[in-house]
């Protein structure tokens, strides 16, 4: 039988809060995390960590690890122990992982599964080992089953089966959060997993194909608008609802977290608001500046008819998104169009667009 789970503060003077919600205990600490401390961000180049490693600047953390991949080859054991050994972090963000689209995953699931465990085990073991104060571990909101009810709690993990596209990747990224409940239980190792909703930002893969629905479409419409194409093809039906946070609200909530969260029960990340995919391509539109018509391609999927992450355990701890959807989006825009280097950017393009 599982034992009932036991909180192990990582900061025992520093208790502020204690909550009882949907029967899970959950301990609120407050930590000051000095800013000499050495802090490790796992994944520093992907959408998630270079957002942390960004906010951390922005607060001024300054001495934050940021090994390349060519130094540090995470699914390699000895490599991952000399690193903590020689640099000795006292604080991991683990957003490292292999990750693809339905297709990348439909076609290599052993290379997910195998990468992801092996970033997991040696990353959250050498923490411990080495003496990280703290280890904050990123899953993904694709780990809750398939047909989870909505909006999704975070009772529902493994409580039924999951989407089987993508189940080696969401397999290993639930014995990451195993693993942490784990170290915690057996060493009282402080770590803890948070499940972020659907991302978007800067740094997010913008083709055309393999891409999500945000990046995806923002390039779309901004071709179609240098293109003066008469309209622009979207996917499925319009009709299925989804949740989008920035990952700029993400790193935040990231460090709150670190700093406010400690528990081996996963927290989720959202915003907890969802809008259907036609509202959504609306707003894509009108940000884009393309005046043009939107097709509907049924023959794409539509995938899930409804995600969205029940949000109300990190509102009770005082967390809230601060970037509202529409300005996230011309945020994401303009990034695209200066790292796509074009001159055609939002705000350039808008008196070539008026009046077309
Ligand atoms: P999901 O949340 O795992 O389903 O991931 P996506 O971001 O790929 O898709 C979300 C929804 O947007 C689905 O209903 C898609 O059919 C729809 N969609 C509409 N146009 C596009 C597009 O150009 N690219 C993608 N990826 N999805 C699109």
């Amino acid at each position: 039988m599982a034992m009932p789970a036991q909180p192990v503060p990582s900061h025992p003077p520093s208790l502020v809060a204690m909550h009882e919600l949907h029967s899970v205990r959950y301990v609120a600490s407050t930590a000051a995390i000095p800013l000499d401390a050495p802090i490790y961000v796992a994944g520093h180049r992907g959408l998630v960590g270079s957002a942390l490693t960004r906010k951390l600047q922005a607060e001024g953390f300054q001495n934050i690890l940021t090994p390349s991949r060519h130094e540090l080859d995470l699914t390699n054991a000895q490599e991952v122990e000399h690193f903590f050994a020689t640099r000795q972090p006292k604080y991991v963000f683990l957003a490292a992982a292999k990750v693809g689209g339905i297709l990348a995953n439909h076609h290599c699931p052993a290379d997910f599964a195998r990468d992801n465990l092996l970033i997991a085990t040696h990353v959250i073991h050498a923490s411990w080992k080495y003496g990280v104060r703290k280890l904050l571990f990123l899953g993904s909101s694709c780990i809750y089953p398939k047909f989870a009810e909505q909006p999704i709690r975070e009772e529902a993990l493994m409580t039924g089966a999951l989407e089987p596209t993508n189940s080696a990747y969401a397999v290993a990224k639930i014995a990451g959060i195993e693993l942490c409940k784990a170290y915690r239980r057996q060493h009282g190792f402080a770590s803890i997993s948070l499940m972020p909703t659907n991302l978007y930002g800067p740094g997010d893969n913008f083709h055309p194909e393999h891409s999500h629905v945000i990046p995806g479409l923002l390039r779309r419409f901004h071709e179609a608008k240098v293109a003066r194409k008469p309209s622009v093809c979207t996917w499925g039906s319009g009709q299925p609802r989804r949740e989008f946070l920035h990952v700029d609200d993400l790193a935040d909530a990231c460090l709150f977290a670190m700093r406010r969260y400690d528990s081996p029960e996963p927290l989720n990340i959202g915003c907890g608001e969802d809008l259907t995919i036609a509202e959504l391509v609306e707003t894509i539109r009108d940000v884009v500046g393309f005046k043009g018509n939107i097709a509907w391609d049924p023959s794409k999927p539509d995938g899930t008819p409804r995600k969205v992450l029940d949000v109300s355990r990190l509102q009770s701890l005082g967390w809230k998104p601060r970037i509202k959807l529409r300005a996230g989006l011309e945020a994401t825009y303009d990034w695209y169009c200066a790292q796509a280097g074009t001159t055609d950017n939002r705000e350039a393009t808008k008196s070539e667009t008026v009046g077309k």
